[in-house]
């Protein structure tokens, strides 16, 4: 009798167990379906249509950031992780893309005045931005650093005291290089606000310059003007020649979205289709084909 009660309650447990485990498994597969099934549809605005209509998307890129958006200057062609993302959005729609270059200083304009739809040009996100664009779930994250001469014998965030640096107008360098000295203790900060700080009147321990482009910063740099170049380690890249080093500090995490205006279908759309690809690896394979990590 105990022994047979005993049997009972190991076959009990047996397919507790096993039934358990089965729940597991279906509640897994649930999940995985779940994941599938919630991509926002993808809804044709007026927007939207129009771009389809006219048969081209026009995207704003960059085109001297290796990996991202890059012009061949013989061939015009351009390529990068930027470019693919363009592509793909406009194979999505079923129309052919048209790239524009951009800067810092001229993507927002562009976008407002209706020249492009999208920015897919190293554009961080920030909330301030967020005000006046939409931008997609970051596709991608950079820092920030700072490119001197060898001969500055500039090696740290000290040593930018009193100095006087390149950044790009339109651009976030500035404030992030003020926030790192500030965090490091270089400079005590006082004085610092992020709502109203202007790289233009910022004098306290370090000051800026600003440019409209970034080969104009590196003439800078190498013609003395300016003591040393700050921005994107992505974008600092191809104007790390000889006798050019990055200083030792990465700070200011610099997340990439697509930006597109405000409140438009477009904004959806673009956002389901960069989920999509971060979710399905597409994303992870831009990064690894062109060495991002
Ligand atoms: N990514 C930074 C920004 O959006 C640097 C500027 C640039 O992208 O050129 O401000």
């Amino acid at each position: 009798m105990k022994m047979r009660k005993l049997l009972a309650l190991g076959l009990s447990l047996a397919m507790a167990v096993s039934l358990c485990g089965t729940m597991a498994f279906a509640e897994e597969e649930t999940e995985v379906e779940t994941e599938a099934e919630t991509e926002a549809p993808l809804v044709i605005t007026e927007d939207i249509q129009e771009i389809i209509d006219r048969g081209v998307l026009r995207v704003g890129v960059k085109n001297a950031v290796e990996g991202f958006g890059y012009q061949d200057t013989l061939t015009g062609e351009y390529s990068g992780m930027e470019i693919d993302i363009a592509n793909l959005i406009a194979e999505e729609l079923g129309v052919d893309v048209e790239f524009t270059t951009v800067t810092a200083a001229t993507r927002t304009e562009l976008l407002d005045s209706g020249d492009i739809d999208c920015v897919i040009a190293t554009f961080t996100i920030t909330d301030e931005r967020r005000e006046s664009w939409d931008f997609s779930t970051p596709y991608y994250t950079d820092h920030v650093t700072v490119l001197v001469k060898d001969s500055s014998e500039i090696t740290d965030l000290e040593g930018l005291l009193d100095k006087t640096v390149g950044v790009s107008s339109g651009s976030t360098s500035a404030r992030s290089l003020v926030e790192a000295m500030i965090e490091a203790g270089v400079i005590d900060g006082e004085g610092y606000d992020a709502e109203t700080f202007d790289a233009a009147l910022w004098t306290d321990g370090v000051s800026f310059r600003q440019y409209d482009d970034y080969p104009a910063i590196s003439t800078a740099l190498e013609s003395d003007e300016i003591d040393a170049f700050c921005v994107d380690k992505s974008i600092l890249a191809i104007y790390k020649t000889e006798g050019r080093s990055y200083i030792d500090a990465e700070f200011a995490p610099q997340e990439y979205g697509v930006a597109t205006t405000k409140d438009s279908g477009f904004s959806a759309y673009v956002d389901t289709l960069i989920n999509r690809w971060l979710n399905d690896g597409t994303i992870d394979g831009f990064i690894e084909e062109y060495a991002l990590d």
